[in-house]
């Protein structure tokens, strides 16, 4: 399917993965779709393409590739898991109208990337998930307000200081380290 599945075969490979095809297929698939996707918008994607692959494979797979850093969990906060190619590591951006997701660089590059101001453990992780408004609902385009509406968001009466929601966490148990910002239930 993909034009990489050459490179992606010598990738699992490399990893100490065997090359599995529901693997292959869903690490194409998320390569073709590009962004950042659910494992359920993985398989509707494969099945659009003609792939038989039960749905609990692509979990599985989406699994194992994410363990051997092919593949990638976006942090952005409650909801199913949200993956992405793995091309480094960054932050999200995420809207709380349509709930894209965009890349947002790291200045630093690695995790940990920030230094938590308090002595709460070995931290192994900080992601930071920017919260607000894209260009597209600022803009308000109109396909794209639906979502709001689906996921009884409001989008009016919200103040800028609403806009960002930081959250530090470590990769190890998910605990919640610091948020400054409440978030829609
Ligand atoms: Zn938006
Ligand atoms: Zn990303």
């Amino acid at each position: 399917m993909g034009t990489s599945d050459a490179g992606l075969v010598e990738r699992i490979q490399a990893a100490g993965m065997r090359a599995t095809g529901p693997r292959l297929a869903v690490a194409a698939a998320l390569e073709e779709m590009g962004g950042h996707r659910t494992a359920d918008e993985v398989h509707a994607h494969l099945v659009r393409a003609g792939t038989r692959i039960p749905r609990a494979s692509v979990y599985n797979a989406l699994a194992a590739l994410t363990g051997a850093g092919i593949c990638a969990v976006a942090d952005v906060g409650h909801g199913p898991a949200v993956y992405e190619v793995n091309r480094g590591w960054h932050h999200h951006f995420v809207c709380r109208i349509c709930r894209r997701v965009s890349d947002v660089d790291c200045e630093v590059g690695t995790s940990p990337c920030l230094t938590p101001d308090g002595a709460v453990g070995l931290v192994e992780q900080a992601q930071v998930i920017f919260r607000g408004i894209c260009p597209e609902c600022l803009a308000g385009a109109p396909d794209r307000t639906d979502a709001a509406a689906a996921g009884n968001i409001t989008p009016e009466g919200s103040t800028r200081e609403q806009l960002r929601t930081r959250t530090a966490r470590t990769s190890t148990d998910r605990v919640r380290a610091r948020r400054t910002d409440e978030e829609d239930a």
